[in-house]
């Protein structure tokens, strides 16, 4: 007989057949521990279930005490099993019974028998359970035993993944992947969602697990990884990949594994074995993802997502005969679930079933993140492991606000959820009736309400929100989504249809804010120590007019014989609005030589966010039409700690005296010369923040939509001369006593401020 013939490749053919027998579950259990046992001669083999409540239950035996299935359990951890289940690491051990982790269990009747060989049947890197043979005499299994047991145990999770072991005791592995799981994160965006999981990568489910000829198997491995080869030089050559040294270095790293003898060397021995070289790639990925689960070293752990990305690979290179790509098509309620996106990748997904977003990688300051938080939707960021724990359709909560995604909720946490969400409906449907009304305080005082917005998505709130114009336009969105430059005539298109939209209500555009942390991928740029204080914003557009020049040009045409309002972030000092008006006036003549119409009034303001500018706020009150401040920037340069660093969030409170003193200074200024202002950082979106500035003299503020609702109906709550009364006099207080955000909590309590 050929060597071939035995071993492994027939006892998955005798599974396979064993599985097309119309039995029920667990004779279909008995029969392949028997044959397991068999095969392996093996006087012992045993499956052991992972349930629910972390305890592993004897499920099948052929070789112990029969009357102990379903009634002898451990727990995870515990005896040579539970360590099993815990590592997910196979154990093989000549004399059982004097390894440290053994606990006999007399009721299986094992004390006979010393050798013991464990694999866990993993799926995705989770343990579904354990199987196990066992024989008398003292031997150590050979290696490629264990790699046979490995193999079947794969197919074993696979059949209970797939359902095919149903009805089997209380559907375990059913069980076991249903788990309800709290990943822990970081928020990246504030909010809760409820919904299902749509995997944003499809997830390459292999349809057969046994191969017909290893041989030809072995072969169509062979020429999937000559191709993949192939096709990692072709991207470490091409010039449309970004050749920067992240990118460069990920896909030296599939290089390298792509030519790894010992990762293809495991996958041809799971084919030899008699699976298909699609379930052999996803064998040995299994086994990668379980070892490195466990390790906690962040540099290890982004490994493991290259190594999910290699297989993925992979798998597409096989071309499919015995996999195939489960797509969730549906889309209701979806919270997205990526390593990684781009920006428009998420505009992809009909906006209105959006639910929420939780990336396994990805920083608070990516670019989806600033679409999503523009689309409004939660996201939880730093999710390590989301990918492998969740199927498509899984029920999630999202919640940004905590930075935690509950995977397949149970009922007490569903529950909890349920209220905050009733909570937050209640809220919204309050709001919405406020749409209306005029922002107007208790005594009387209007204040403008603006939204800040930088997608076409953004539109509809204008409406939705009541908000009474766009106060900020971040024009770098656009750009950020786009994998190309965006061509002047596109620029120009969406100018046009933001006013159209905007229907009279005044739009305030701000020029690119590029640069920094902004990163535009086909937009050299240079190395920079510190991005936040570098070659940005209004300083790159100076130094390359062109950039400029043609987004002014754009500007100037959509908005012909209408308002322009224009506004340039991050001045640092006058000359640089005064050398922009230059190039902007330019570029008004060229388009009056060549017969375009200009606007009727067009508006100049800058952004007060560079603390240098507050001591030449004379000139530039005088300079501009408008000012307005950016407070993110202002904050995170006054009180030198950068806005997207966690571990310093809660460090300094914008509502304390510095700061306020400052926005003051400003707001004298602005009145002093009677040029018009706003402020449009997050400070404006928050009512206790909205209440100081509303104090101090900005009688115009611009947030995101979402925050529209609540400060109006603060206001509509506020005396705002009796808070100023008490606020004015102690921003100047000297002494240190009360803080001012502990006199404005007293405020709002004793003047039954609700939002
Ligand atoms: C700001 O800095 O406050 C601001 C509004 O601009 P951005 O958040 O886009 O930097
Ligand atoms: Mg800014």
């Amino acid at each position: 007989m050929n060597a071939m013939e035995t071993g492994p490749r027939v006892l998955l053919k005798r599974l396979r057949e064993v599985m097309a027998e119309s039995l029920g579950a667990q004779d279909k259990l008995d029969k392949i521990v028997d044959h397991i046992a068999a095969n392996m001669v093996a006087e012992v083999c045993s499956v052991y279930v992972l349930r629910t409540d972390d305890i592993l239950e004897l499920y099948a035996t052929k070789g112990l005490n029969p009357e102990a299935v379903h009634e002898v359990s451990l727990k995870v951890g515990q005896g040579l099993v539970g360590t099993i289940a815990a590592s997910a690491r196979p154990l093989n051990i000549q004399d059982a019974q004097s390894h440290p982790s053994f606990a006999l269990l007399p009721e299986t009747g094992e004390e006979p028998f010393n050798s013991f060989m464990g694999v866990p049947i993993l799926r995705a890197g989770r343990s579904l359970g354990v199987l196990v043979v066992q024989n008398k005499k003292k031997r150590v299994y050979r290696d490629d035993e264990v790699e046979a047991l490995e193999t079947t145990a794969m197919v074993l999770a696979e059949l209970l993944a797939a359902g095919e072991l149903k009805g089997l005791g209380a559907t375990a592995g059913e069980y076991v992947l249903n788990r309800p799981r709290t990943i822990i994160g970081a928020g990246f965006a504030q909010g809760i969602g409820l919904g299902n999981i749509v995997l944003h990568a499809p997830r390459i489910v292999v349809t057969n697990l046994f191969n017909e000829d290893f041989e030809e198997e072995i072969k169509r491995l062979g020429d999937a990884l000559g191709k993949f080869r192939i096709s990692i030089d072709d991207m470490l050559e091409r010039s449309d990949v970004p050749q920067h040294e992240e990118t460069r270095e990920v896909l030296e790293t599939y290089r390298m594994f792509a030519h790894d003898r010992g990762w293809v060397r495991r996958m041809e021995e799971a084919v030899r074995n008699g699976l298909t070289a699609e379930a052999a790639v996803e064998k040995v990925q299994s086994d990668h993802q379980a070892r490195l689960q466990r390790v906690s070293d962040p540099y290890i752990r982004d490994r493991l997502s290259d190594f999910d990305d290699l297989a993925y690979r992979l798998l597409r290179q096989l071309g499919g005969d015995n996999a195939a790509d489960v797509e969730n098509n549906d889309h209701e309620n979806a919270i997205v679930v990526a390593r990684n996106m781009a920006a428009a990748e998420l505009l992809d997904y009909p906006r209105g079933s959006l639910r929420g977003l939780i990336l396994e990688d990805g920083g608070s300051s990516s670019h989806v993140v600033i679409v999503a938080k523009a689309l409004g939707i939660p996201v939880v960021g730093n999710a390590a492991g989301i990918i492998s724990n969740v199927e498509n359709g899984d029920e999630v909560i999202v919640d940004g606000t905590q930075g935690v995604a509950h995977l397949r909720p149970g009922e007490d946490i569903r529950a909890s959820y349920l209220d905050k969400f009733k909570f937050q409906a209640e809220r919204q449907l309050q709001y919405k009736k406020l749409r209306k009304c005029d922002a107007v305080s208790v005594d009387g005082e209007k204040i403008n309400l603006l939204m800040n917005a930088g997608l076409l998505v953004d539109l509809p709130q204008l409406s939705q929100s009541g908000a009474q114009g766009i106060g900020l336009f971040r024009t770098e969105l656009q750009f950020m989504v786009s994998s190309t430059f965006p061509r002047p005539g596109q620029q120009e298109a969406l100018y046009r249809q933001v006013l159209k939209e905007a229907k009279g209500k005044p739009v305030t555009f701000r020029t690119l804010d590029v640069g920094g942390d902004k990163v535009l991928p086909y937009l050299r740029s240079v190395h920079e120590e510190n991005p936040a204080l570098g070659w940005r914003a209004v300083r790159l557009a100076l130094d390359r007019p062109g950039l400029l020049k043609a987004q002014m040009r754009a500007l100037l045409k959509a908005a012909a014989g209408g308002e322009l309002r224009v506004m340039l972030p991050l001045v640092t000092e006058v000359r640089e609005i005064r050398r922009a008006k230059e190039i902007i006036n330019h570029e008004m003549d060229v388009l009056t030589r060549f017969g375009h119409e200009l606007p009727d009034s067009f508006k100049l303001g800058a952004m007060i966010e560079v603390p240098s500018i507050l001591y030449q706020l004379d000139e530039l009150m005088e300079e501009v039409d408008f000012a307005s401040v950016g407070s993110n920037d202002l904050f995170q340069f006054m009180m030198a700690s950068d806005r997207g660093n966690a571990n310093i969030a809660t460090r300094f409170d914008p509502v304390s005296r510095p700061f306020v003193r400052a926005l003051k200074l400003i707001a004298d200024s602005a009145v002093q010369h009677k040029t018009e202002l706003t402020l449009c950082g997050e400070f404006a979106g928050r009512p206790l923040g909205a209440m100081v500035l509303i104090a101090i003299g900005y009688n115009s503020i611009s947030m995101a939509a979402a925050s529209i609702g609540p400060v109006k109906s603060m206001i509509r709550h506020l005396d705002i001369g009796k808070l100023r009364k008490i606020l004015l006099p102690a921003i100047e207080e000297t002494d240190g006593g009360q803080t001012l955000r502990e006199l404005l909590e007293d405020f709002i309590d004793a003047n039954g401020i609700s939002y």
